[in-house]
C-alpha cells in the first residue's frame, strides 16, 4: 500500500543522508518535499502540517551524535514522528471485560465488514482459544446473514441461528443472551452497512450500542478510499463512538493516506489490517513495523539508536567518574549540573544508565524537575570562585548576597550547601565504589 510514498521518501532521504553538514535550509527543503509526498499519498492536510512541523522542530534542535550524519539523524526523527502519528504502540482487541465480551462491527457496505468479522472470530478462536459466537444484524439483506453463516462454517465459529422478522436490536439482544447462557467468551455483532453515511444508519448503530453496551466498537474502513475513509472514521466516531479501526484492503494499491491520518484525526487506534480476501489475511497494526515499511530505512534508524546509546553512556560515565574524584567543591558541582542539563536533565542521564531505570520510577516525576538544577546552578554562579572553592567561608552576610544575586532565598542557599556537604562526604566514603551507587544516591541527596 505504501509503495509510492515509500519510494518518494527514500529518494528525499538518500540525498540527505549522503551529505555531511546540514543547514536549517537543507532541513526545510527536505521537509517541503516530505510534505508534498505525504499530500500525494492522500494524508489529511492537518496531519501533514502537524507531522512536518514536529519533524522540523526536532531536527533543528537536535544534538547530532557523533558517528552519524545529520541526515541520518533526520531520518531517525522522521521515523519517530511517523511511529507517533501511527499510534506508537500496537493496540490489540481488548477482551478485558466480563464474558461474553461484545464486539460491535460497524462500517459502510462493501468495506469488508462481514469478512473481517469472520477473520477476527477465527483469530480469537485459534490464537486466543476463546469461544466465539457471531451474529449478523443485517436484516435488510438476507444474503448478508447467510454470508456470515457460510463464513462461520468455513472458520469453524458458531453463528446465531437466523430468525426472520427480528429487528437488529432484537437480534443483538438474543445474541448476547445466547452467549451468556451457552458460555461464549466473545460475541461479535456484524451490523448492517449502507452505501453511504446517513442518519438512519447512525441511529441504528446508536440503538444497538445502547442495547448491548459493547466493549469494543470497531470501524471497518477500506484503505483504498483514502480521505473518504478518514471522513467516515471521524463521522462514526462523533456520532456513534468507536474504540478502534480495522483497515481493509491494505494489500491493494491505496496510497496509504488513510493509515497515516486515521489515528491523528480520530484519536482512536488502528487495531488490525486486512491484507487479502482469505480468512487468514488479517494482521496486527504495528506502528513500528509500518513506519519501517513506509520509510524503508530501518538500518539507519538502528544505527542512530545505537550511536545515541553509546555516546550517552560515555558522557554519563565521564560525569560519574568526576563525581568519584576525591575533592568535590562547588565548582565541580556547578560543572556537573551544567553537564546534567546539557544531556537532557537528570531524568535523561538516569534513564541512560543501565540498571537505573527502576530507581527512576521510584522518584516522582515532579521531583525530577530540571528547574531545580537551574536554580542550584544560579545559586552557585552567584558565588565568587573563592567561595565555591571553600564553602565554609559562607556566613550570613555572604549568603544574603548570594540569595539576592540568584533570586533565591537564604534557605535555598543553605539547602544547597547542606546537599553539597552530604555529597562531598558521601563521595569520600564511597571512593571508587561502582558507578551506579554514588550516582543514584547523589540524585537523591540533591533532592531530585
Ligand atoms: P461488507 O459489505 O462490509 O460486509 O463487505 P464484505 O465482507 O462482504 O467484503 C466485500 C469484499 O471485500 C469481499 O469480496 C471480500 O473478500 C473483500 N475484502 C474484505 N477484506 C479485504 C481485504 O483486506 N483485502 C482484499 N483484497 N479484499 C477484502
Amino acid at each position: 500500500m505504501f509503495e509510492g510514498l515509500s519510494e518518494k521518501l527514500s529518494g528525499i532521504f538518500d540525498t540527505l543522508t549522503r551529505r555531511g553538514a546540514l543547514s536549517e535550509s537543507d532541513v526545510n527543503a527536505a521537509m517541503r518535499e516530505v510534505r508534498r509526498a505525504l499530500l500525494e499519498a492522500d494524508v489529511a492536510l492537518d496531519v501533514v502540517r502537524d507531522f512536518t512541523e514536529k519533524v522540523r522542530a526536532q531536527a533543528v534542535g537536535a544534538n547530532v551524535v557523533k558517528s552519524v550524519t545529520p541526515g541520518q539523524m533526520v531520518v531517525k526523527i522522521v521515523n519517530d514522528v511517523l511511529i507517533e502519528t501511527l499510534g506508537s504502540d500496537a493496540s490489540p482487541i481488548d477482551l478485558s471485560a466480563a464474558p461474553p465480551v461484545a464486539i460491535m462491527m460497524v462500517g459502510l457496505q462493501g468495506a469488508g465488514k462481514t469478512t473481517t468479522t469472520a477473520k477476527i472470530a477465527r483469530r480469537l478462536t485459534d490464537r486466543m482459544k476463546r469461544k466465539v459466537l457471531m451474529a449478523s444484524l443485517d436484516v435488510k439483506r438476507p444474503a448478508a446473514q447467510e454470508q456470515l453463516a457460510v463464513l462461520g462454517r468455513q472458520v469453524g465459529v458458531d453463528t446465531l441461528p437466523i430468525i426472520a422478522g427480528q429487528t437488529p436490536v432484537q437480534i443483538a439482544q438474543r445474541a448476547e443472551q445466547a452467549a451468556r447462557l451457552q458460555g461464549y467468551d466473545v460475541v461479535l455483532l456484524d451490523t448492517a452497512g449502507r452505501t453511504h453515511i446517513d442518519e438512519p444508519l447512525m441511529q441504528e448503530m446508536a440503538e444497538i450500542k445502547r442495547a448491548t453496551n459493547p466493549h469494543e466498537i470497531l470501524l471497518v474502513a477500506d484503505a483504498l478510499t483514502g480521505q473518504d475513509a478518514v471522513h467516515l472514521a471521524r463521522n462514526f466516531n462523533e456520532s456513534v463512538g468507536i474504540t478502534g479501526i480495522v483497515l481493509t484492503r491494505t494489500d491493494g494499491d491505496g496510497r496509504g493516506g488513510a493509515a497515516l491520518s486515521m489515528r491523528a484525526v480520530t484519536g482512536k487506534p488502528i487495531k488490525l489490517i486486512g491484507t487479502g480476501e482469505k480468512v487468514e489475511d488479517l494482521d496486527d497494526f504495528n506502528p513500528q513495523r509500518i513506519a519501517n515499511r513506509i520509510l524503508g530505512m530501518g538500518d539507519i534508524v538502528a544505527l542512530v539508536e545505537k550511536a545515541a546509546q553509546s555516546i550517552d553512556a560515555e558522557k554519563a560515565a565521564a560525569i560519574a567518574e568526576r563525581m568519584r574524584k576525591g575533592k568535590f567543591d562547588l565548582n565541580d558541582l556547578a560543572e556537573q549540573l551544567a553537564q546534567v542539563e546539557k544531556i537532557g536533565g537528570l531524568g535523561g542521564i538516569m534513564g541512560m544508565l543501565p540498571g537505573v531505570a527502576k530507581m527512576k520510577d521510584q522518584i516522582s516525576a515532579s521531583r525530577l524537575d530540571d528547574k531545580v538544577i537551574k536554580r542550584q546552578r544560579a545559586i552557585i554562579l552567584s558565588m565568587t570562585r573563592e567561595e565555591r572553592r571553600n564553602p565554609d567561608m559562607l556566613k550570613a552576610s555572604r549568603k544574603k548576597r548570594i540569595a539576592a544575586g540568584s533570586g533565591m532565598r537564604v534557605e535555598d542557599v543553605n539547602r544547597l550547601l547542606k546537599q553539597h556537604r552530604q555529597m562531598a562526604d558521601m563521595m569520600k566514603a564511597m571512593g571508587g565504589a561502582g558507578k551506579r551507587g554514588p550516582m543514584a544516591k547523589m540524585a537523591q541527596m540533591m533532592g531530585l
